[in-house]
């Protein structure tokens, strides 16, 4: 008999009727003698629902608080599915992420898990019981609740597993595994079989919404076997992300096309080009735990530069603010401007490593259609680039269709 950990995501118990569904899955499995732990998401759009009310109140919502409202969306659900489970006779139980006592870090609305205590959960599991707990959410060593970030319950999912050394995390959502990009963005996009986890752990970090970064990390800590599949077919073998690589086999170049609309642009003009500007710009926003994504300085000229960043559009305003009021005065830049219409999109596999042109090829596939680059980025299994928003979705069309990733019929 195994052990799972099953997450299922917010389009999975979009409903009761989906609720339901999801009851029965388990129940299944439950019935074939496994031991389960169900971790659950808000019906889907209820989170950015609760964030638009808190918006209506208040400008910039106080992070405490907006922790105590977008928790509350995770604790339907474990209770619906709860109830589901009972009425098809199944012994369950739902925890809130403070009931387990998933404690966190005190960052609000992007904590970190540190610890979680397994004493309510093995007991309950010992007894026979379904054991459901609520994603996304955790309390601190002063009992406030924090919530881990959107797309958090991946997380939770995944922390479960490794902390209870559980035989598998399985992801359930709305698509049957992870692709070459977006299928909703490219219809074209094929399902893998396997996916490395380092280039599972490129593909979310440089945006593909399918898994969240921490989940892909934390599983990557602590070797937790991570599965991604559907939630409304029946069977289905969904992506593996592996940890072994296939030595004997070669690695595609390219795996898959990753693109993130999330980011906004700050360019800082006319910086005095001496040592210790990009500290001195780039510091204060590390201060205020504020991450930089893409970075570039420009060749100065008579002594004077240019210099740019992306950080998360959620950050932007508070990071303009800083920019204008802590660091242009006082390294006398002549202005600062910025602008969230952009998007990044990024080619990605282990097997570029080993290839050269990788970058140029992209450069012009984009070039072709006529898309301008704003910024590029590269590393050993990847390249990204930052363009209008507005060609972000046929920019992943032609890159996907040009490095040949289509599904073959
Ligand atoms: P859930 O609510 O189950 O957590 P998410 O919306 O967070 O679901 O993630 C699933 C979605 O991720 C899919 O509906 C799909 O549009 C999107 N997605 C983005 N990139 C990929 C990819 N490479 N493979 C599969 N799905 C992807
Ligand atoms: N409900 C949260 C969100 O929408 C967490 C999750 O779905 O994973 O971001
Ligand atoms: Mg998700």
């Amino acid at each position: 008999m195994a052990f799972y950990v099953q997450k299922y995501g917010g389009t999975s118990v979009g409903s009761t009727e989906r609720v339901r569904n999801v009851a029965r899955r388990v129940a299944k499995f439950h019935a074939q003698g496994h031991r389960i732990i169900v971790v659950v998401s808000a019906m889907s759009g209820e989170t950015n629902r609760l964030i638009a009310l808190a918006r209506e109140v208040q400008n910039n919502p106080d992070p405490r608080e907006m922790d105590v409202m977008v928790s509350t969306g995770e604790q339907v659900s474990i209770a619906l599915l709860s109830m589901a489970l009972m009425a098809l006779k199944v012994k369950a139980k739902s925890y809130t992420g403070a009931q387990v006592r998933i404690l966190t870090d005190c960052a609000h609305t992007k904590a970190r898990i540190l610890n979680i205590d397994q004493d309510k959960i093995r007991t309950d599991l010992d007894n026979g019981h379904v054991v459901i707990v609520a994603g996304f959410q955790g309390v601190d060593q002063h009992g406030n609740i924090t919530t881990l970030g959107r797309g958090g319950s991946d997380t939770t999912g995944v922390a479960l597993a490794a902390a209870l050394k559980a035989d598998e995390c399985q992801i359930y959502t709305d698509v049957d595994g992870i692709y070459t990009t977006d299928p909703r963005v490219v219809p074209e996009a094929r399902r893998l079989d396997r996916i490395t986890f380092e280039e599972m752990l490129e593909m979310a970090s440089l945006g593909s919404k399918v898994l969240q970064l921490r989940a892909v990390e934390f599983a990557g800590k602590y070797k937790v076997k991570l599965r991604v599949l559907s939630s409304f077919e029946e069977e289905g073998p969904g992506t593996l992300i592996t940890f072994e690589e296939n030595e004997h086999m070669e690695q595609p170049v390219i795996s898959g096309i990753a693109f993130n609309r999330d980011e906004a642009k700050i360019t800082v003009l006319g910086v005095p080009d001496h040592p210790g500007i990009a500290y001195q710009i780039l510091g204060p926003v590390a201060d205020a735990n504020i991450d930089v994504d893409m970075i570039i300085q420009n060749v100065s000229h008579d002594d004077l530069t240019d210099f740019s960043f992306t950080v998360h559009r959620n950050d932007f305003n508070n990071t303009m603010n800083i920019i204008r009021e802590k660091i242009q005065p006082h390294i006398g830049a002549r202005d600062v401007i910025g602008g969230d219409r952009i998007a990044k999109v990024s080619v990605v596999g282990v097997g570029m490593r080993s290839h050269a042109g990788i970058a140029s090829k992209m450069f012009r596939v984009l070039a072709e259609e006529g898309i301008n680059i704003q910024m590029i980025a590269t590393s050993e299994i990847k390249v990204s680039v930052v363009v209008d928003e507005k060609y972000m979705e046929l920019a992943v069309r032609v890159l996907h269709k040009a490095f040949d990733l289509e599904q073959v019929l």
